[in-house]
């Protein structure tokens, strides 16, 4: 913890809209933030799994395609409207789908990649800051990738939406901390989700070390109590008690 952490920050009654919230990351951290005594809205386009989570959280689910400007603006209402307000965005939802440059380009993969891991967090960002201000502040944590700050070979497109995700918080983390308002970007390695399914034998062969989703878990929760506005926080697997090694962009 350094000088600006906030580690006695509780999340009892917070509010959380959490998007890609069905699965993975997104479900693990509603889990830890529900476990907390924090009321979530889960938004994804996983109605089944999505409404099953928030069942067991005492939560909220709406189906929220992240593509769609008005789908995020309707998700911050339901949040308000449950649960009086809204103090956290954290802004999720993502895909890794694969498409070459040059030869086998699929331009539909390539749309749909940058409208769901970029265009979505625009979207979340734009509707998330009206209802953060009515509340005097909040924070705003965009899952980006470790892809947004370092070269990854398996799949050039992602790590083009990853760094614009990373530049866009950079840009935002100052022009919105004098409203109290808080925008940071969580940057994993590889974690144990399904999005790394049909990569996972290409990464363990290339050796790179695979997360457990509760380091990532972790390294948000360490955003959440950190005052800091427009990083980047780089989670890799290291000693157990050291899940992540770099704040902020490397170099
Ligand atoms: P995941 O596939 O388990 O979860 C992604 C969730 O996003 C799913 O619930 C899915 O239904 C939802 N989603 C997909 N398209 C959507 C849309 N259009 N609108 C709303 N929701 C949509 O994968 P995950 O690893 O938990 O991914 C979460 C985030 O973490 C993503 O942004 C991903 O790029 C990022 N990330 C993952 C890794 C990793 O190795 N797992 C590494 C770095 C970054």
């Amino acid at each position: 913890m350094d000088a600006t952490s906030r580690p006695g920050r509780s999340h009892a009654g917070k509010v959380a809209w959490i998007t890609g919230g069905a699965n993975g990351i997104g479900a693990a951290v509603a889990r830890r933030l529900a476990g907390e005594g924090a009321h979530v809205l889960l938004a994804d386009i996983d109605t089944e799994r999505g409404t099953a989570l928030a069942k067991e959280l005492d939560g909220a689910f709406v189906r929220c395609d992240v593509r769609e400007p008005e789908d995020s603006k309707a998700a911050v209402a339901a949040a308000v409207e449950r649960f009086g307000g809204l103090d956290i965005a954290f802004l999720n939802a993502g895909v890794a789908q694969r498409t070459g440059i040059g030869g086998d380009f699929d331009i539909a993969a390539y749309r749909r990649a940058m409208a769901i891991n970029l265009d979505g967090v625009v979207y979340g960002v734009d509707a998330a800051l009206p209802a953060l201000r009515a509340r005097g502040g909040g924070d705003i944590i965009a899952t980006a990738s470790m892809a947004g700050l370092v070269a990854t070979p398996f799949d050039p497109i992602y790590g083009a939406n990853k760094a614009a995700v990373v530049g866009l918080v950079r840009a935002l983390g100052p022009n919105h901390l004098p409203e109290n308002i808080r925008v940071n970007a969580l940057c994993p390695s590889f974690a144990d989700t399904d999005i790394i399914a049909g990569t996972r034998e290409d990464l363990e062969k290339a050796g790179f070390p695979i997360l457990e989703v509760a380091d990532v878990v972790e390294a948000f929760m360490a955003i959440l109590g950190s005052d800091g506005a427009g990083e980047a926080w780089f989670v890799v697997k290291g000693r157990p008690s050291e899940p992540f090694r770099f704040r902020g962009a490397p170099g």
